[in-house]
Formats: structure tokens, sequence, C-alpha cells
């Protein structure tokens, strides 16, 4: 059985309200993509996911495992007695038709279960029920059943430590309940994608989507070091599904029961095979941990920050915040380099011949030259290597990367001889090992040739791959959430405007950046300034992403409900930075993701990006702390600067190397940006430049672009 290319494990749920946190539906996925788990509040929210997550892996000709933490399947005898048929698929039929659960998880679980009681002689199997809920044929206690005729527990229960009984409703552990509601809502998928998805272990698992059940104790000692998660069942199905993802599934799939067994009780996924999927899981170690909420606090009394301060104290608050992932090198490019790389082979691997022409030994050349050297028979050429010695005075015919034969140390261009096919002739003087490069004379074997933090480079994995390295450390690529806010933004440049609104400039801006820098550009949409809204996508952004820009609404005033938000809910510290163009920048923790509150103004927006979000995003994404580089150019221009505060000029490099900077400094002209290659930098004092002075530029590609 192949290999998935996807897998979801789903912590369900049998909650009876919408709920979010701990003890709800929790989402883990895995694949070449890792992605955060996922929150989401309802059953019916969580199948509409499902469905699409099917439709897109169907489309992509991609296969998707999708595992559960429920029963597939409940204890011999059940099924048939209550379907007639001894197979756990006809109770899910059963309950689809019987089950209701609304989109707001109000559900008939506990009915249905009475119900299916009364159809078992003596008292139960089920139990388990609130207080409120006196249902007669569903007893409260597991002690007051009696007569049912089923086992306790089925046969996987049985390898599972820990594992509960399927017959329990209520409180913890109650997987009963759970199964109830999951299994009819995925007798409703099964027919939505009848051809497309198999259910393991009843049928072979040979479709593009399987399902199967799991239990998400498995891992649970990975689970217990995990740090950086949410919450716990936000660490189990990450750790779980990353584990089934590395896993050979064709071990896990293996049959492992009588296939009778499997057919009615189903079986747990990965049962018995715990050390194995622990085996696969990443480092704990190696997994961050989160920013603390007051990582970006200003020291009491400080009023407007200079730019280097305000640097200094983002580069202490922020570290790494990427997982690390082991990947092909052909696939690295861009990536950063989670540890350093160490040659498996020296390059070259062995002397060779660095042009075409004739070897020989120089030790046997005797007085200044001319000489005539008789030729071997054969030749050395490139992956052809010459197999035999040649003898002192004598030459071979070797060509650009042959490796020298035994008894050669020295080559002569084609060009300098001549030669009529047994002799060949050339002039003195010879240096020793002329045109011949050593082994090793590059890179040794083992040397350490880069460094962790390292953002691989086109080059970089040419050398990687010269030096036999197959695979790469590197941390996964930072998610980075953008979102726009204020009332007069319109998403949409084809859309018709009204006279009161803009078009949003900041976001298609800030996405591009993001992904220039190699990172996973997260679009987190453009919102009125309505605080439930931009919390809302803060939410959103929350669970998505490793860091949050947004642009607008960041200052104290009236309708900047960004700023207002995150210092209610997100402990914002509004940096008032000595900066033209920028206002304060915003920095606050919204659960634990740190967010850049940007300058709604274009202009501002790229400048603190560049100066700020530059710099901090390289630290998050594990390639350290980056200063740009910039170069003393004479300016083309003429400008009083005021001092007290550090400013930034559209600029570019005229044809003849002076640096001129954009005829308006009005912060709402966005043509600038657009018509500027970099940035000229004036320093915190007072300044007047003059035609000729040299002034700071940096080009917009020592910021990455
Ligand atoms: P604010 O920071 O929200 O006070 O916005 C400052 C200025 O920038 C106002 O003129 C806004 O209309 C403008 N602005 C805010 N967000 C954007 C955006 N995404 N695209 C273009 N202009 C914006
Ligand atoms: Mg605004």
């Amino acid at each position: 059985m192949s290999r998935f290319d996807r897998v979801l494990v789903v912590d369900w749920s049998a909650n009876s309200t919408p709920k979010l946190g701990a003890d709800s539906i929790w989402i883990g996925r895995a694949g070449s993509h890792s992605q955060p788990p996922e929150n989401i509040a309802t059953r019916a929210a969580t199948m509409e996911m499902l469905h699409a997550e099917i439709r897109a892996a169907l489309v992509a000709g991609e296969r998707l495992l999708i595992t559960f933490d429920i029963g597939f399947g409940f204890p011999r005898g059940f099924a048939e007695h209550l379907t007639g048929s001894a197979e756990a698929l006809a109770v899910w039929d059963w309950l689809s038709v019987r089950i209701e659960d609304d989109a707001q998880n109000r559900n008939n679980r506990f009915e249905v279960a009475a119900a299916i009681n009364r159809c078992f002689p003596g008292i139960g199997p089920f139990w388990g029920r609130p207080n409120t809920r006196d249902l007669a044929d569903l007893p409260a206690k597991g002690t007051a059943r009696e007569g049912h005729g089923l086992a306790e527990l089925r046969a996987t229960e049985a390898i599972c430590s820990g594992a509960h009984p399927m017959w329990k409703l209520y409180t913890t552990g109650s997987v009963g309940s759970q199964s109830l509601l999951g299994q009819a809502h995925l007798a409703r998928l099964r027919t939505v994608f009848p051809d497309s998805v198999a259910v393991w272990p009843m049928e072979t698992p040979d479709k593009p989507v399987v399902l199967a059940e799991t239990y998400l104790s498995l891992i649970n000692p990975a689970v217990k070091t995990a740090r950086g998660y949410a919450c716990k069942d936000a660490a189990q199905v990450d750790l779980l599904a990353r584990a089934f993802f590395s896993a050979e599934m064709a071990q896990l799939m293996a049959a492992p029961a009588a296939p009778e067994i499997l057919r009615e009780e189903g079986w747990i996924l990965g049962a018995g095979h715990e050390a194995a999927l622990l085996a696969n899981l990443p480092d704990p170690a190696l997994i961050p941990p989160r920013l603390r909420n007051d990582c970006f606090a200003m020291p009491q009394g400080v009023d407007w920050v200079p730019v280097d301060l305000a640097l200094e104290r983002l580069r202490a608050a922020l570290h790494p915040l990427t997982r690390v992932e082991d990947i092909a090198t052909h696939q690295a490019g861009g990536r950063v380099l989670a540890a350093l790389l160490r040659a498996h082979r020296a390059n070259p691997p062995a002397a060779n011949s660095a042009v075409d022409g004739y070897g020989f030994a120089h030790a046997a050349l005797a007085g200044d030259g001319p000489y005539t050297l008789p030729l071997v028979t054969g030749r050395a050429a490139a992956g052809q290597p010459f197999g035999g010695t040649v003898a002192a005075g004598q030459a071979i015919r070797i060509l650009t990367g042959a490796i020298l034969p035994a008894g050669v140390d020295t080559v002569v261009l084609e060009e300098d001889c001549a030669s009529d096919g047994a002799r060949v002739a050339f002039d003195g003087p010879v240096k020793p090992r002329a045109n011949s490069r050593k082994a090793g004379e590059d890179v040794g074997a083992d040397a350490e040739f880069l460094p962790a933090g390292r953002v691989l480079t086109p080059a970089d994995l040419a050398l990687t791959s010269a030096l036999g390295v197959g695979h790469v450390r590197v941390h996964e690529r930072l998610r980075v959430g953008v979102l726009s806010t204020g009332d007069e933004l319109l998403s949409d440049p084809a859309a018709e405007a009204q006279p009161h609104q803009i078009y949003d400039a900041n976001r298609p801006m800030l996405l591009e950046i993001a992904r220039r820098w190699g990172y996973v550009p997260v679009d987190l949409g453009q919102w009125p300034d309505d605080p439930a809204k931009i919390s809302a996508a803060l939410d959103q952004g929350a669970q998505h992403c490793d860091v949050i820009f947004t642009s607008g609404g960041a200052s104290a005033g009236d309708e900047d409900h960004v700023s207002r938000l995150l210092r209610e809910q997100g402990s914002l510290s509004s940096w008032r930075i000595a900066l033209k163009p920028g206002r304060p920048l915003a920095l606050a923790l919204w659960q634990g993701v740190p967010v850049f509150g940007l300058p709604g103004n274009p202009v501002a927006a790229l400048v603190c990006t560049l100066v700020f979000g530059r710099p901090a995003l390289s630290l998050m994404a594990g390639s350290g702390w980056q200063t740009p580089q910039g170069f003393q150019l004479e300016a083309a221009f003429t400008k009083r600067k005021k001092a007290g505060r550090r400013e930034y000029l559209r600029a570019r490099v005229t044809s003849d190397g002076q640096v001129e900077v954009f005829g308006s400094e009005g912060s709402g002209r966005i043509s600038g940006l657009s018509w500027a290659e970099g940035l000229v930098e004036l320093g915190d004092n007072a300044e007047t430049v003059t035609p000729g002075k040299p002034v700071r530029y940096i080009p917009f590609s020592s910021f990455g672009l």
C-alpha cells in the first residue's frame, strides 16, 4: 500500500453546543506542507471542511487518510442484533437515518442510545447521561446494567491500555457518544463519495481517501513533552498526524485480526505500533516555545523610541518560531537551514584534470624541455577513468574532469602540445601539478560547509548536491498572515468604488513581500473598523499563522480599533518610534501569536515592514536577525532634516551612480513607492544634505525584495 500524501487526524467531540478550545474538535494535518492544528466549533462545520478536503484531494489526485478518535464498530454481536448484519458499516447506516445533529451541535444521541437499549434484552448496553435527561432505558450508571449479553470491550480495546468502552455515553472518555454521532456523519460522507472513500479495516484501503479510527493517547509520551501547543488536544492531533504521515502504512494496516472481527468491531489504527509511531516523531526539543506575553513591553517612561532601540528590543523579544523538517535537497531552495551541513564527500572527490590535454609524472621530466613523451594506449575522461598505471616518462591523453590515473600528477594543456597519436611533444617549463585539481581542494569530506540559519540559494543547492547531501533539515516556512482594516477599504480593485471608498493597497503588497521572503503568505482578508470582525480575523490568523501583520487602525484615534482590541485582549505595546514615515508600531500577542500593527498609510506600512518586519521575521523564521546592507552614495538632492527622528526617503540610483529621491515626501504617494528602488536613510540627528554629499542608500534588494 502506497503512502498517503496527506493525513488528517480529527479529535471528534460530542459537545451539545458550539465550543472551541480544549475538549472541542481539533484537526491535525500532516503532509509535505505542515499546517498548524485547526479548531472547529461544531461537527457540522467540521464535516463541511472534510468534504472540501476530500474534494480538493480528488481534484489534485492525492491520497488522503482521515482518522477519528471514535470507535468505528461495537463489540461482537451488537451489529447483527441491531441491523441483522454483522457489519459495522450496517450500524453506520442504521445510525445515519436516526441521529439528528444540527449546525449548533444540538443532537438526539441519548434518545437514540435509549432506543438501541430497548432492542436488547435486560438493561443496557449503553449507559451514562446528564442528570437532567431522565430517559427510560438509558441508565445513568454502568453498574445498573444487566443481561444485555454483550462484551464490554472490543478486541482492539483489549490491546490499547486506557481505551474506554463504547457503551459509555457521558463524562470523561465517553467515546460512545462521540461514536454514535461520528458514525452517523461518516455514513453520510460515504454516500457523497461512494467510489473514492474506503473505511479501514472494514474495506480494502485502496481508494484515494481512507477513513480510519485511531486513539489519540497512542503517542502520549510525546504529547507530554510537547511544547508550544494551545492545548493537549492540539498537540495530540498534530503529533499523531505527523507520526501517521511518516509511518509505514503497509505495516500499520496489515490485517491485525480475523476478517469477521475487523468487519464487525473495527480496529484502532496504530494500536500495537506505538513504539514505531513515536519513533517517527520530531524531537520535541526541536519544537520552539511560544513567545512570552510581556515580550514586547517597553520600560516605563520611554516616550519616543529611537529606531535603534526599537530594533534592539524587538531582537531581544523574539526567537525562532518554526519547527523543523527534513526535505530533499532539490526542494530546499529558499528554505532556512535548521542544522549546519557537513559534506558526505569531498569536492572534488578525487584528484582530476582541470583541462583537456596530456598527463604524466612531473618528476620524470628531464631538463628544461622541450619534451617528447610516448603515449600509453587508452585515455582518461570524465566518467571513464583509466584503470592502468602511467609509467614514469610516459604520458596519457586526458580530458577535463577525468580522475588523474596512477602515475600522473601534472597536465599540459592540449593547445600547448603536438601529437602524432603515439607521442606528445611540448615546451618547458612546466610547473609540478599544473592544471590538476587536488582531491578535496574545494571542500574536504566531512567538512562543515553551510551554517544553520542559512537561506539556501541556487548556488547552495549546487554545493550541497555536489557534496553528496541528499536531505537537509530546514525550518518550516514561516506563515505570515496579512489583514487590512478600514471602513473605507474595498478589497477588489476590479470592483466599482463609491466616492468614499479606496482600494486596499496594503494587503497585496504585504502578501507579496511575505512570498518574496520565502514565507507562506496567508490572506486574512480586509475588514471594516468593527472590533468583532477584526477580532474574529485575528482568531483565524492565530490559528493558521506564526505571525500576523495588520494595517490600519493602529494609532490611538476613535477609529483605531486594532490598537484598542490589542490593548484589551492582546497585551499591546504601542511603540512610538521616532521615525518618518511611520506612526506608532503596535506590537502585541494574540493567542500567543505576534501581531505587528502597521500604519494604514501604504508608504509608512512599507517602511515599517522593511525596517522592523524584515529582521523580525527573519529571526522568527530561523535565519537570524538581518541587518540590511547599505551603501554610501553621493546625493543628487537637497534636504534639511530635523533632529530627533530617523527618516527614510523613497530613492533610487541615477545612471551616473548618484542617489535621487522621489519628488514628494507625501505619505499617501504610493506612486513614489513604486518609483523607488530603495530607501535613503537619514540618521536621528539634524542634517542638511546637499548634492554631492554622501548618504546611506539601502536598495530594496538589501531588504530581500
Ligand atoms: P489609519 O492607519 O487606519 O488611520 O489609516 C491611515 C491612512 O491610510 C488613511 O488615509 C487610510 O485610508 C489609509 N489606508 C489604511 N489602510 C489602507 C490600505 N490597506 N490601503 C490603502 N490605504 C490605506
Ligand atoms: Mg483606518
